[in-house]
């Protein structure tokens, strides 16, 4: 089960692939961190005790939910463009298809609201999510340490994404130059 650690840097790294540099791009990524977190908001369903519980993995993890989130996040933001709606929709479906690909759970809503049936592939994960339960600190430490481990690996996903955009928009602004 992937930290916010991962799941933001996922889903920024996928905006930043999808969309351009272009002004306010930073503020576009930090968006998209946030919308790979979003699903897991389902938590809160739980510990509110809407309804009969048992919401995480739930309708939050499906595509029509990402779709959802992509179109409304163009709305309220000052984008609104299809690459936007792709580069919103994209980040938020990046943290269903992670858990999809690693969850240990039984499964994701990937194809909400058409079925409830939960998907999950069960593929190698990379990062030991076992944490301590004996104490809160033991599990504030293992926890801690999980969240560094996912920074060390996708960190550098994030930053290579970055710098290839970075080059791109120079170079692109290079040949506009030269139309000038
Ligand atoms: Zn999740």
């Amino acid at each position: 089960m992937p930290l916010p650690v991962a799941h933001s840097m996922i889903g920024a790294s996928v905006a930043a692939a999808v969309y351009p540099k272009t002004y306010g791009w930073w503020k576009l990524l930090c968006i998209s961190a946030f919308l790979g977190v979003l699903p897991d908001f389902d938590y809160a369903l739980n510990w509110l005790r809407v309804g009969r519980g048992g919401w995480h993995h739930g309708f939050t993890h499906s595509i029509v939910f990402a779709l959802f989130v992509g179109a409304v996040t163009n709305l309220v933001t000052g984008w609104r463009s299809v690459r936007a709606f792709i580069a919103f929709s994209a980040a938020t479906a990046s943290h269903t298809l992670v858990d999809y690909l690693i969850t240990e759970s039984r499964g994701v809503s990937l194809w909400w609201p058409f079925t409830d049936h939960r998907y999950k592939l069960r593929g190698p994960n990379p990062i030991d999510y076992t944490w301590s339960t004996t104490s809160f600190w033991d599990a504030a430490v293992d926890v801690l340490q999980i969240s560094l481990t996912e920074l060390i690996i996708f960190g550098p996903v994030l930053l290579v994404v970055i710098v290839l955009r970075s080059m791109s928009s120079r170079k692109g602004k290079m040949l506009h130059g030269m139309d000038d």
